[in-house]
């Protein structure tokens, strides 16, 4: 990391996790569709953005309390902290 933040949650991450695979892990098994996709930082699930119907990333941060994300769309190098409501790129 080399981002400078103003968050110790982003802070703490030393290796960014990346999607496995490029779907959502809640909507493929609903066969919901999605807008974006986000990698949560503590556990890597890859999850939609608030932009898709089932904002499955905010869910899932509110519910595990799982405080980091990272985009997981190609080309885009950013990490949000939802506590903190801090984005950082890298
Ligand atoms: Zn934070
Ligand atoms: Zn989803
Ligand atoms: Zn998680």
């Amino acid at each position: 990391m080399t981002a400078k933040s103003f968050c110790a949650h982003i802070d703490a991450i030393e290796t960014i996790k990346q999607a496995q695979c490029h779907e959502c892990d809640e909507c493929v098994k609903t066969g919901d569709r999605w807008v974006h996709l986000r990698t949560c930082q503590t556990c890597g699930s890859t999850l939609c953005c608030d932009s898709s119907p089932n904002r499955h990333a905010t869910r899932h941060a509110q519910a595990s309390g799982h405080p980091v994300i990272a985009s997981a769309e190609p080309g885009e190098r950013w990490l949000y902290c939802y506590p903190d409501d801090v984005f950082a790129e890298y």
